[in-house]
């Protein structure tokens, strides 16, 4: 009887032990995967209809040139804003890097990808650029890249033929992420008649810190800033809409993250 005893309280530590192996394998794959960043990297690198939406934006953005052109009038300074990644640049090929080698973001490891200055413009941004420089109009960048990232940024956009590409042009992240302080700078100089970004952020402080609503309620409010004053663009890889739902940090497990995000579905 001892012996049976003995024999069953072995076989169930021997299987509690396998279960907590199978338990830490598993918890190990979704700590090292990024498979959630799959679908939305392939809708940006294949689909057409991202190429699409980015001309569409572009082209919108040409219009309200040509109108403000005509309702300031040529004597007052005018500028154009536009923030840099997933609004110029395509960075896409650092999101690949994650899908695959399972690595997130760093300052060390962006800066790996962001010093080979060898991002490609997105589609009808060089174009812009160019149309609003010949048209009189400034081009500023306001991006949250570092400062130390300035000459691999401009080696890069000088490059793809960008305009306006000087240091006086950009205004890269010093101390704050937030971008009222960099347009305010602007505005003292020049009027600004237009503004283009992946992020409702680069257009207005009234965005950052999101609430528990998202900051849905608030865009809907100001539904008739969009495509007048603020171009928004497509950008479903990364962004503040996916901090908000982590609840305003990315400082979570990856397991806790991808509750969250199921969490947040809603379904019928
Ligand atoms: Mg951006």
């Amino acid at each position: 009887m001892k012996k049976i005893i003995i024999l069953s309280l072995m076989f169930f530590i021997f299987v509690s032990c396998q279960n907590v192996i199978k338990e830490t394998k598993t918890q190990k794959k979704a700590d090292t995967t990024n498979e959630h960043l799959l679908m939305s990297t392939v809708w940006f690198q294949n689909s057409a209809e991202m190429r699409a939406i980015y001309y569409q934006s572009f082209n919108l953005a040409k219009m309200i040139v040509d109108k403000s052109i005509s309702e300031v009038g040529k004597s007052q300074k005018k500028a154009v804003v536009l923030d840099i990644d997933e609004t110029v640049l395509d960075n896409s090929p650092f999101q690949v890097k994650c899908v695959k080698t399972g690595q997130n973001y760093s300052t060390k490891t962006w800066k790996e990808w962001t010093s080979l200055s060898k991002a490609k413009a997105l589609p009808g941004a060089v174009e812009f650029t160019n149309y609003a420089k010949n048209n009189g109009v400034d081009v500023f960048y306001i991006s949250n890249r570092l400062e130390e990232e300035l000459d691999v940024t401009m080696k890069n956009m000088k490059k793809l033929k960008f305009s306006c590409v000087d240091s006086a042009h950009f205004l890269l992240k010093t101390t704050e992420s937030g971008k009222k302080q960099r347009r305010a700078n602007i505005e003292g100089k020049y009027k600004i008649i237009l503004l283009i970004g992946d992020n409702l952020t680069d257009y207005s402080e009234i965005y950052e810190n999101r609430n528990e609503k998202l900051a849905i309620d608030i865009v809907d409010k100001n539904s008739g800033d969009f495509g007048t004053k603020f171009i928004i663009l497509p950008n479903p890889m990364y962004g503040d809409w996916e901090k908000a739902i982590y609840g305003n940090t990315y400082k979570l497990s990856k397991e806790i993250k991808n509750k969250k995000l199921k969490d947040c579905l809603l379904g019928y």
